[in-house]
């Protein structure tokens, strides 16, 4: 898929809107417009990268801002102390629907495992 053609990508830019939660180096986070729990964001870099298996080393910087902006998220979220859980969907087996590399941020209830 081209970045053109990338709902992400397309949201990143703004030609698609979107309810966006947080933005910082690199990153932007929008409420997840399906959600399967009070609190579903989404983190996602502006670099189109379309699945996980696609980052390398170079991207090591990447996860931890995006570790931090999830906590940052979580606080402001009211998450904490009760916690909550970071998913990434690697390629379809997982469920990966949108490919354009994101990690889901849920909480605000108690959350079932194992998932799916
Ligand atoms: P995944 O299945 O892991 O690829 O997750 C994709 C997520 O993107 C799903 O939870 C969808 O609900 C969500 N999603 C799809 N389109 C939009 C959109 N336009 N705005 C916000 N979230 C979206
Ligand atoms: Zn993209």
């Amino acid at each position: 898929m081209s970045q053109a053609a990338c709902l992400f990508c397309r949201i990143i830019t703004r030609q698609v809107p979107a309810e966006i939660v947080g933005e910082t180096e690199g990153l932007l986070a929008i409420k997840d417009n399906n959600p399967q729990a009070p609190t579903h964001l989404l983190i996602m870099p502006t670099e189109h990268i379309p699945t996980l298996a696609d980052t390398t080393e170079q991207h090591a910087s990447l996860w931890g801002r995006i570790v931090q902006l999830a906590n940052r998220l979580a606080q402001h979220h009211r998450l904490l102390p009760e916690g909550y859980r970071l998913v990434i969907n690697c390629g379809p087996n997982a469920g990966q629907s949108v490919w354009h590399l994101h990690v889901h941020l849920l909480g605000g209830r108690p959350l079932q495992w194992p998932p799916g």
